[in-house]
C-alpha cells in the first residue's frame, strides 16, 4: 500500500474517534466539583501511619485518582477551601452556597459534587439543602480513610458520587450525601462512628437509596421543603446569627447557658436528655431567656426518635421550640437560618415542621 494511502487512512481514523469522543462528551452531564478538604484529601506520612493531615491534596489530584470518571461526566474542578471539616464555619458555608447557586444558575453545569470532611458533613449538607435555589443535583462525598491509606475509600465514594449527580433521579432531591455505597438525604443523615467506613446513617427514616459501582437505586422520596421552596436566601448575607448548642446531663447547671447568652447567642439549642429534657435549673434560665427574645430549641442527645412538643416540658407556656426529628447540629443550622427571618418562636416552630 502507498505511504500516502496509509497516512490518509490514519487521519480518517483519528478524525472519526475525535468525532466519537466529541459526540459522547456532548451527551454526558457537565459537572463541577467543589473541593473543601477533609480526610478524602488527606495524606499520611506512610500508608500504614495512623495520623494524617486533612486537605493535603488538591481537587485535580483527587479526580486523577479515580479511574473512568470521564465515562460518567465532563468534569471541571475548583478548590474552595482546604480544611479539616472540624474547622468548617459560617463564612465558608456562605461562600460555598453562593458559589453553588451561581454555578447552577448558568446553563453550562448540570450538577455539583462537593468533597468535604466527614466530621461536619451532616451540618453543611443540611445548610446547603435549605439554601440552594436550583433543583439540579448537588451531592456531597467524603471518606473515612485518607487518600494514601491502604484501601482508601475516597475514590470509590467520588465515583459513586459522580454517578449519583449524573443520575436523572437525583434532580429535585436537594443536597444528597454519598458514602460507602449509600445515598442519604441531607436532612436525615448523621455521622455515627468515629472511624468506620460505615459511619453515615439516616437513623429515623432510612437512606434515600443505594449506589453500587455507579448503579443507582432510589428508595423513598423526600417530603420536606427543599432550597427552591424555602423562605431562606443567603444572597445578601455575609454572616449568620450566633446559635450555641448546650449539652444536657445529670446535675446540669445553667452556667453555660448564661455564658452563651452573655457572649451574644441569639439562639440556644439544648441537646437534651431523653425527649429534650434538662434540669429545673436549666429550664428556669432558658424560660427567662426565651421571654427576653432568645430563641430556645429543645433537641436531644439521643441518636433516634422525635422531640415532641409539650411532652414533659410545656413549650407553649415557656415559648420554646421542639426540634422534632432534627438532632442538635441540624437544629442549630435551621435556627441560624430561621433567625435571619424572625425571632418569633411560633413561626420558627412551623419551620421545624416544614423543613
Ligand atoms: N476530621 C476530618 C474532617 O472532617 C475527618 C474526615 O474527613 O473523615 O475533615
Amino acid at each position: 500500500m502507498a505511504r500516502s494511502t496509509v497516512l490518509c487512512g490514519l487521519a480518517a481514523l483519528i478524525a472519526t474517534s475525535c468525532m466519537t469522543f466529541a459526540a459522547r462528551a456532548a451527551e454526558l452531564p457537565r459537572l463541577r466539583v467543589l473541593a473543601t478538604g477533609g480526610t478524602i484529601a488527606g495524606a499520611q506520612a506512610s500508608a500504614t501511619d495512623y495520623g494524617y493531615k486533612s486537605g493535603a491534596y488538591d481537587v485535580n489530584s483527587l479526580l486523577k485518582a479515580v479511574p473512568n470518571l470521564d465515562k460518567l461526566a465532563v468534569i471541571t474542578g475548583e478548590q474552595l477551601a482546604s480544611i479539616g471539616s472540624q474547622d468548617m464555619n459560617d463564612e465558608i458555608w456562605l461562600k460555598l452556597a453562593k458559589r453553588i447557586n451561581a454555578v447552577l444558575a448558568g446553563t453550562g453545569t448540570d450538577g455539583v459534587l462537593i468533597t468535604h470532611g466527614t466530621d461536619t458533613l451532616e451540618e453543611t449538607s443540611y445548610f446547603l439543602s435549605l439554601v440552594t435555589k436550583s433543583d439540579k443535583p448537588v451531592v456531597m462525598v467524603g471518606s473515612m480513610r485518607p487518600a494514601t491509606a491502604v484501601s482508601a475509600d475516597g475514590p470509590g465514594n467520588i465515583y459513586n458520587g459522580v454517578a449519583v449527580v449524573a443520575d436523572a433521579g437525583a434532580k429535585g432531591k436537594g443536597t444528597l450525601v454519598v458514602l460507602n455505597d449509600t445515598i442519604h438525604y441531607a436532612r436525615n443523615v448523621m455521622k455515627t462512628d468515629t472511624t468506620s467506613v460505615q459511619t453515615f446513617a439516616s437513623i429515623n427514616r432510612g437512606p434515600a437509596g443505594v449506589v453500587h459501582t455507579g448503579k443507582v437505586t432510589w428508595f423513598e422520596p423526600m417530603d420536606r421543603k427543599l432550597g427552591p421552596a424555602t423562605e431562606f436566601s443567603i444572597d445578601d448575607l455575609d454572616r449568620l446569627p450566633r446559635v450555641d448548642i448546650i449539652y444536657a446531663h445529670a446535675n446540669m447547671s445553667a452556667d453555660l447557658i448564661d455564658a452563651a447568652i452573655r457572649n451574644g447567642a441569639k439562639g440556644i439549642v439544648v441537646a437534651g436528655v431523653g425527649d429534650g429534657n434538662m434540669t429545673a435549673a436549666a429550664l428556669d434560665v432558658l424560660t427567662r431567656a426565651a421571654k427576653s427574645g432568645v430563641v430556645v430549641v429543645r433537641s436531644t442527645r439521643l441518636p433516634a426518635g422525635i422531640v415532641l412538643r409539650n411532652n414533659e416540658v410545656n413549650d407553649d407556656e415557656k415559648g420554646f421550640v421542639a426540634s422534632g426529628e432534627l438532632n442538635p447540629p441540624k437544629s442549630r443550622v435551621l435556627l441560624q437560618l430561621a433567625l435571619t427571618r424572625t425571632t418569633d418562636p411560633v413561626r420558627i416552630q412551623k419551620m421545624f415542621y416544614e423543613y
